[in-house]
């Protein structure tokens, strides 16, 4: 949600649609309710609903408090490079009326367009919104209410990482998934890897090690480029083909012996991992383990698996 132009539209695009952020100039404004699901091309199950900035909780055909109830995160966008304080009003507004219906909704907020401010406009906005934001919510004695705060930008790939963290709190197989790559990079001599949902290039889950935009977005790059050569040379012709499937894999040696590696876990997920040339060279074994953790992946989201195993467990006792 957010106001009119706050860029809602513009983020949907460019994450789910891989619209250039140009031609997001040329988007007509929100002024109906849209909702998209993502579920068909993408690992992430889920909806999004695109709000028009004027919505009128009063008006008694906006059933708010159904569409709540089923929300998992609410998504608040604010143009930073706008006067905001009829924003924080929204923000205030919607974030209460949403608590009410669903005290389990995370509330994220973006304050967005950052691309235009420098480095120390942009962490003085984030102070003075968060403080705001949360003022306001104290003086209505909602301090138990918690947002989290995030810069982002259509022009590079801070929209993209916002999206991944927002995401990541709603799977609850996050630790495991953290884990198994924890596993897997210290077997393998690997130094970083990204669990990646291809189509929006969100990575849904990353070892422990801390992340860095650099190598981000070096993995977001490298996830175009394999699907941009594909798309071009390995599509066969025939309707059914697509340009990721169970034999796509990559490796791009960088010029500082670092090595990435691409490979398909599942339909929609890639792993792609940074490590240096000399662990490279132990490839059969990176191999064998990169086998165990697609396995175990299989495993974790295999729910028919989970039932047939809960359904024994229940039947043995
Ligand atoms: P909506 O009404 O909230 O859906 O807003 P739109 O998505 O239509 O965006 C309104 C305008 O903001 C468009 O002209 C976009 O090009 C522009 N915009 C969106 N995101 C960004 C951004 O990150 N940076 C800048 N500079 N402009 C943006």
């Amino acid at each position: 949600m957010g106001l009119r132009r706050s860029g809602k539209s513009s983020i949907q695009k460019v994450v789910f649609h891989k619209m250039s952020p140009n031609e997001t100039l040329f988007l007509e404004s929100t002024n109906k309710i849209c909702r998209e699901d993502v579920s068909n091309s993408s690992f992430v199950s889920f909806q999004i609903w695109d709000f028009p900035g004027q919505i009128d909780f009063f008006d008694p055909t906006f059933d708010y408090e159904m569409i709540f109830r089923g929300t998992g995160a609410l998504i608040f966008v604010i143009d930073s490079q706008d006067d905001y304080v009829e924003a924080l009003s929204r923000l205030h507004l919607t974030v209460t009326r949403a608590y009410k219906v669903n005290p389990d909704i995370n509330f994220e907020v973006f304050i967005h367009k950052v691309d235009g401010l420098s480095d120390d406009h942009k962490i003085e906005k984030q102070r003075d919104i968060h403080k705001r934001a949360n003022d306001d919510l104290a003086d209505a004695g909602l301090e138990r209410i918690h947002l989290s705060f995030y810069l982002t930008s259509i022009y590079d790939h801070s929209i993209f990482e916002a999206f991944s963290k927002v995401v990541q709190k709603l799977i609850p197989q996050l630790p495991t998934l953290e884990n198994l790559l924890n596993i897997f990079i210290s077997n393998s001599g690997i130094e970083k890897a990204f669990l990646f949902d291809v189509v929006s290039k969100i990575y849904i889950a990353t070892d422990s090690s801390p992340v860095d935009m650099q190598t981000y977005e070096l993995c977001c790059d490298m996830i175009d480029v394999v699907i941009d050569i594909s798309c071009i040379y390995g599509l066969t012709g025939d309707e059914a083909g697509t340009p990721y499937d169970k034999e796509s894999m990559a490796i791009i040696h960088l010029n500082n012996t670092t090595v990435m590696y691409l490979k398909e876990v599942t339909k929609f997920l890639a792993l792609v991992c940074f490590l240096r040339e000399e662990s490279f060279e132990r490839k059969g074994l990176i191999d064998y383990n990169f086998h165990c953790f697609k396995k175990a992946i299989e495993e974790v989201f295999d729910v028919r698996l989970k039932v047939q195993r809960s359904r024994k467990l229940l039947s043995q006792r």
